[in-house]
């Protein structure tokens, strides 16, 4: 496939050793999972943007529970896509530090590693009442909410919900790899949610170049370098092969 921002980035390609790369649920939606607009038949009739808050999870925890562990199924079942795939390639031959919005684990399972998880992961429960913490990869769970293996309490997933801050580590280390890459791909996110949205700028404002990989034109689009109009499926692959020199 002749794809312009291949050509343009297999141009540059030996100046840009250290890649960072910023996912959104763009990526993931050509595995087939939803969006959390709240239009998609996948969920069944019910409004992620209402149910995934703190305030919906202490008071109305069985719905809230309900959503995340559909989301848990629909995140087990599908499959990482060529585009998590030719990220993940693309590791093996520069340094790349991977940051997603997405919290259902494609990155990881199609074989990124150390991907920095800006809005937590569906596969992590902790406990508020004891501290308790752990992976747990049972979907659909047994029983809602999950009790605390630990005391018994209400377990919660690791996930970022609306209204809540981003993990201070993930972001600290997300910002620094904005500030040291040569490169920047932002790839399948609308660039709607801060902080993870200024990322770009950070990137900019320090000397990388930007492109953006996404079928429709985002906020975001008017800072790139280049913007590759298509989806990351299609174009990662093509552009991966460029800088790896392929
Ligand atoms: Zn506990």
């Amino acid at each position: 496939m002749d794809v312009p921002a291949a050509s343009w980035l297999a141009d540059r390609r030996r100046s840009l050793r250290r890649i960072a790369v910023v996912t959104g649920a763009g990526i993931s939606a050509e595995s087939g999972l939803p969006t959390f607009r709240g239009e998609d038949a996948l969920w069944q009739g019910r409004n992620p943007m209402e149910l995934f808050t703190p305030e919906a999870l202490a008071t109305r925890t069985r719905e809230s529970w309900e959503l995340f562990d559909r989301l848990r199924v629909l995140s087990a079942r599908a499959e990482p896509n060529a585009g998590h795939r030719a990220l993940a390639a693309l590791a093996r031959s520069h340094g790349v530090t991977l940051a997603t919005q997405n919290i259902d684990g494609l990155h990881q399972r199609a074989g990124s590693r150390d991907v920095l998880e800006l809005h937590g992961t569906l596969w992590r429960l902790s406990c508020a009442g004891c501290g308790h913490a752990g992976v747990n990869e049972t979907a659909p769970l047994p029983l809602l909410p999950p009790p605390c293996p630990a005391c018994g309490g209400p377990l919660r997933p690791d996930v970022v919900m609306f209204g809540e801050p981003l993990p201070a580590d993930a972001l600290r280390a997300a910002t620094r790899a904005a500030e040291t890459c040569d490169l920047m791909l932002v790839v399948g996110t609308s660039g709607a949610v801060y902080p993870a949205a200024g990322l770009p700028a950070i990137a900019r404002a320090y000397g990388a170049l930007l492109v953006e990989i996404n079928p429709a034109p985002t906020e975001l689009s008017a800072q790139m370098d280049y913007a590759a109009r298509g989806t990351a499926a299609m174009l990662l692959p093509v552009i991966v092969r460029a800088l790896r020199g392929d």
